[in-house]
């Protein structure tokens, strides 16, 4: 190690850039990177194995890479954190500044607000300068985001997408936007019909090298009893893996994804979906290279307009907009409760035990590969917490916990704003809320389910369409006369008030079902 060490540069799991301005000064002869995994990381939410694999393959390989370079890397492994007792990121660098003794530490802005607060409070403990530079791994500044939000209650996407697609000059002709149209949202909901989707390529696949199966058996070693398999694992942890992939992804299933976004299909985990956001999250590919791959597809008549301007509208839209919402709301965001929603999270969320043929799929699909499609977050798992009235932190907790892509800057506005519209309409301008009917319409799940999704009540009613319509009923006070959500609303009055009420009972009874511990909360023939 260096006699003096002058820079220590933080960089932590899903900062994994070789271009980040943390490194911009780096001096082989007076600085030393800092990285380590630790328990805590990975058990304050029960973290899905291939979360915790993810992550650790990445660190190494990007660690592998920095020593290639000749740059020192002061690395902490899980087995040395464990047998060291680090428990924290915080006790972990402790250690490193005592032993090391910097001038300054040097990072770019965390992702996350509870790292940031923990190790600048470690920071200030260890009386360590703290030199930190923005996070260049994004379209649009923090800054930026702040101006555009200055003044506004409501923040919407449109208005986000249309401001910004101007200032960067992304997909315009002049002041207009190339297809005289802003977006292409109308033509990015097909569903498969009858038919199904027919045979699908397999994406591009990442089977682990040495360095990754290293990973995954530390994972099995040390989180044992976390949920998900490691069995499927063939994710990008190198940033040429990330290329490779987006190369992929741009041939082979851009041309579709406009149409089929919102579809879903039994055992079609991926469909015509990218892959890409744990690499972009863990900075392994920058979204700039994505977006610009896509728009080059179009340029070269590879894929229609509808599919590259609705894929775009997901990265410079969803993606840059959760994130200025998120660093604009914490860390008050994290405690709303718009809805006032109370009911424990059902354990087969864990397990992907129900018969609920919809949820059964997401959830194993979850379970196998830490991966389920936009949709199948927001109108399957999310949609069932709404309805039920599942309290929003625990329904935050299981997101992050579960999915490969998962880091709290996009996944709570996602599920907090979007999904469970516990921000009171910060985000959305109504719940995202549907009855089983729309499940059947976008999948095929419900032919093959034990329940009916038109049917509201009754032992083979669909218990999403029985939630979805005492939704409706408990939150008639909020919505009913709300202009965005009037006409959804009022389709109640025309159910007799009789099945209103059993709707409600029923609603009570499911509700009491899935608070209660596995085994009881499968619904079974017998006991429904
Ligand atoms: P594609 O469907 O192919 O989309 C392309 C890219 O667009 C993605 O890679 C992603 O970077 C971006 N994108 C699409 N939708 C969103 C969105 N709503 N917000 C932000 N970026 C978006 N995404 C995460 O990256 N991490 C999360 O922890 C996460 N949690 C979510 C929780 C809920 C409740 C919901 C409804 C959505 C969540 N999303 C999250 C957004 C989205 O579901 C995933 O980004 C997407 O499914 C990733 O798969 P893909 O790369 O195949 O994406
Ligand atoms: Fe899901 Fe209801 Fe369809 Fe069954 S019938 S798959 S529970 S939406």
């Amino acid at each position: 190690m260096t006699a003096t060490v002058r820079n220590l540069v933080v960089i932590l799991g899903d900062q994994l850039d070789p271009h980040s301005l943390a490194l911009a000064d780096f001096d082989p002869a007076q600085d030393v990177i800092w990285m380590a995994e630790v328990p805590e990381e990975s058990t304050h939410v029960w973290s899905h194995k291939t979360r915790i694999a993810l992550f650790f393959a990445a660190m190494r390989q990007f660690a592998a890479d920095c020593r290639t370079r000749g740059w020192q890397v002061d690395y902490s492994t899980i087995a040395g954190s464990t047998a060291a007792r680090f428990t924290s990121l915080s006790d972990a660098l402790t250690a490193s500044v005592r032993k090391l003794k910097p001038v300054r530490a040097v990072w770019v802005k965390p992702g996350d607000y509870r790292v940031e607060k923990q190790l600048k409070e470690c920071f200030a403990a260890l009386a360590l300068e703290l030199d930190e530079r923005p996070d260049q791994h994004f379209l649009i500044d923090l800054d930026d985001f702040q101006v555009w939000a200055k003044g506004r209650k409501e923040f919407r996407l449109a208005h986000f997408y249309q401001h910004f697609r101007k200032k960067l000059g992304i997909l315009m002709k002049g002041s207009e936007p190339v297809g005289e149209r802003w977006s292409f949202d109308q033509e990015n909901r097909k569903s498969f019909g009858r038919k199904g989707p027919g045979l699908f390529r397999a994406p591009l696949q990442f089977l682990p090298d040495a360095q990754v199966k290293s990973a995954i058996d530390d994972v099995e070693r040390h989180f044992p009893d976390h949920p998900g398999k490691l069995a499927n694992f063939d994710w990008p942890t190198t940033s040429a893996q990330a290329q490779a992939a987006l190369a992929d992804f741009i041939e082979h299933r851009l041309a579709q994804f406009g149409d089929f976004q919102d579809a879903m299909w039994t055992d079609q985990p991926w469909l015509y979906h990218a892959r890409l956001s744990a690499a972009m999250n863990l900075k392994l590919l920058h979204p700039r290279d994505v977006i610009d791959a896509a728009i080059a597809a179009y340029a070269s008549g590879q894929a229609a307009l509808a599919s590259v301007e609705g894929f775009v509208r997901q990265i410079l839209g969803w993606r840059e907009f959760v994130r200025g919402l998120y660093w604009l709301r914490m860390p008050g965001y994290l405690q709303e409760n718009a809805l006032n929603a109370q009911q424990p999270l059902p354990d087969f969320y864990w397990s992907g035990k129900t018969d609920m043929n919809c949820l059964r799929h997401t959830l194993a699909q979850t379970l196998d590969y830490g991966y389920a499609h936009h949709i199948q977050r927001l109108m399957v798992t999310g949609n069932f917490a709404l309805l039920l009235g599942v309290a929003p932190k625990a329904i935050h907790e299981w997101y992050l916990a579960v999915y490969v892509d998962a880091v709290e800057w996009v996944e709570l506005p996602n599920t907090l704003g979007m999904s469970q519209f516990a921000d009171g309409g910060v985000l959305a301008s109504k719940p995202y809320c549907a009855s089983g009917k729309y499940i059947d319409r976008m999948s095929n799940y419900c032919g093959s389910c034990r329940f009916k999704p038109e049917l509201r009540v009754g032992e083979t009613a669909c218990p999403i369409t029985t939630l979805y319509w005492d939704f409706l009923e408990r939150h008639a006070d909020r919505f009913a006369k709300h202009p965005r959500s009037a006409l959804q609303w009022r389709a109640r009055e025309s159910i007799a008030p009789s099945e209103r009420k059993q709707i409600k009972a029923e609603a009570e009874q499911l509700r009491i079902k899935f608070a209660a511990k596995a085994p009881e909360n499968t619904i079974t023939a017998s006991n429904s």
